[in-house]
């Protein structure tokens, strides 16, 4: 059962998850991780995130949105772009209970920041009889971009915004597409330390293949 003190905790996890998901963990594990954590619902409901949660997201340029609209009692899948949502939402239904297997299943990821490249795990643990999930991410990699993989391209407008007005981000790597260009994507650090308001998240062709692919096999 949770012995947390932490005042913060009880505006951070739903009391119910609390003692479901106790009897899995020590609190003060999920607490500690320098990394976000979310508990969830089965219908994606956030039900506990940890302090890193919102520490991350201040670093990453979505702070205050996370905090009003990410956070406790939303759906954790809102804030996911249309085109992974049922990569997630799928990761939760196959995701191994423990008498399935005690190696939760385990997601890599891109999350770069604006200096540098960084690679992520996300563990999925279904708790018991999958009455709900805890979600955790860990720092794998982290090392500067190397400019022959990552040339900076200016935040020019100009280049960038389509003709609605808006401005397409690979949710994954955070390159940004060229106008009226197939297939030509631009890694802008200026936008991923200072996201424009005219930004939108989709996810780019080679993320998409390359991390994604079994979505498609999934689906179709
Ligand atoms: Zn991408």
């Amino acid at each position: 059962m949770n012995t947390h003190t932490d005042r913060d905790f009880d505006h951070r996890s739903d009391p119910a998850f609390t003692a479901l998901a106790g009897r899995c963990f020590e609190w003060d594990d999920l607490e500690h991780h320098p990394w976000p954590a979310a508990g969830l619902w089965p219908d994606g409901t956030i039900a506990y995130v940890n302090p890193a949660w919102s520490v991350f997201a201040h670093q990453n340029g979505g702070g205050m949105v996370v905090d009003r609209e990410w956070s406790l009692g939303a759906n954790y899948f809102s804030a996911i772009t249309d085109t992974l949502r049922p990569f997630f939402t799928d990761l939760l239904a196959n995701a191994p209970t423990t008498q399935q297997s005690l190696a939760p299943y385990t997601h890599e990821y891109e999350c770069s920041s604006a200096d540098e490249f960084r690679r992520f795990a996300l563990q999925i643990f279904a708790l018991p009889d999958k009455r709900g999930y805890m979600l955790v991410h860990s720092l794998l990699v982290a090392a500067p971009h190397d400019v022959s993989t990552h040339p900076i391209s200016d935040p020019d407008i100009k280049h960038y915004e389509t003709a609605d007005g808006v401005i397409k981000q690979c949710a994954h790597c955070r390159r940004v597409e060229r106008r009226n260009q197939i297939v030509h994507w631009d890694w802008v650090p200026a936008w991923v330390k200072h996201p424009p308001a005219s930004i939108t998240h989709t996810i780019c062709a080679l993320c998409h293949s390359f991390y994604y692919s079994h979505l498609s096999r999934h689906r179709h």
